[in-house]
């Protein structure tokens, strides 16, 4: 008998013992900002420079937490390379699960990434630590090098839409699966919260992985509230048995 297609479903929760706070929300980490919400909304972040050059300086502050893959993530590339077929779906831009050895080609990453830049005029991409060490060596809000444009994080902010491809292949993936596990999500933010009900209609058994409710948990054939690093590695592992 062939291994099940697992997909994993992950939220902010993913990330917390990687030292990335759970704050709910697509961009959740800047709500702890007064006004943060004008940091990742697209349209304040194009019209005031004051507002990109106070994004990048967050940014910056974020990426010197240093953030590595926590045992959930490691537990989740391990199933991959024992054999079980894995697709991540995630929510988090925090790039965690390819540095914890996920092929970067199975994650798909719903509101982007935070480890690249791109251009909103051209849409070149580039790394996000080469715009921070321009930030660093003084160039408050970094053009870019190409034609001028305007960069920023290569997030999904509000008001802009999730990219349609990521979506199409994410969707596909909660369809085609055997196992959904959704770990780390309150399941509330649409429409990425939407797959996982999508997997259990399609047939996929349906595993949450929360320490708090969320409205998919009596869809659910198991809801597991113990601590995900823990948690996880250990329901992977009778997965992958
Ligand atoms: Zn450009």
């Amino acid at each position: 008998m062939g291994k099940p297609l697992v997909a994993v479903f992950s939220g902010a929760g993913m990330s917390t013992d990687s030292g990335i706070p759970d704050y709910r929300g697509p961009q959740g980490l800047w709500r702890r900002e007064p006004d943060a919400e004008k940091l990742v909304t697209y349209a304040y972040y194009m019209a005031d420079p004051d507002v990109r050059r106070r994004s990048w300086l967050m940014r910056a502050e974020i990426g010197a937490l240093g953030a590595r893959p926590n045992a959930a993530h490691l537990a989740v590339a391990e199933l991959e390379r024992g054999g079980t077929p894995v697709r991540v779906v995630t929510q988090n831009v925090d790039g965690l699960h390819q540095l914890a050895g996920m092929p970067a080609r199975k994650v798909f990453e719903l509101h982007g990434t935070a480890r690249s830049v791109v251009c909103t005029s051209c849409h070149a991409r580039s790394e996000m630590d080469e715009a921070l060490a321009r930030v660093a060596a003084g160039e408050p809000d970094p053009a870019c090098r190409a034609c001028g444009g305007i960069l920023k994080a290569a997030t999904v902010m509000f008001g802009e839409r999730l990219d349609p491809q990521v979506l199409g292949h994410a969707m596909a993936v909660a369809k085609g699966c055997q196992v959904f596990i959704a770990v780390g999500s309150t399941l509330q933010v649409q429409p990425a919260a939407s797959l996982a009900g999508m997997a259990a209609e399609a047939g996929a058994r349906l595993i949450i992985v929360n320490a708090e409710e969320t409205p998919y948990d009596s869809l659910a054939d198991e809801v597991i509230r113990e601590p995900i690093g823990t948690a996880l590695p250990a329901l992977l592992a009778r997965i992958g048995s």
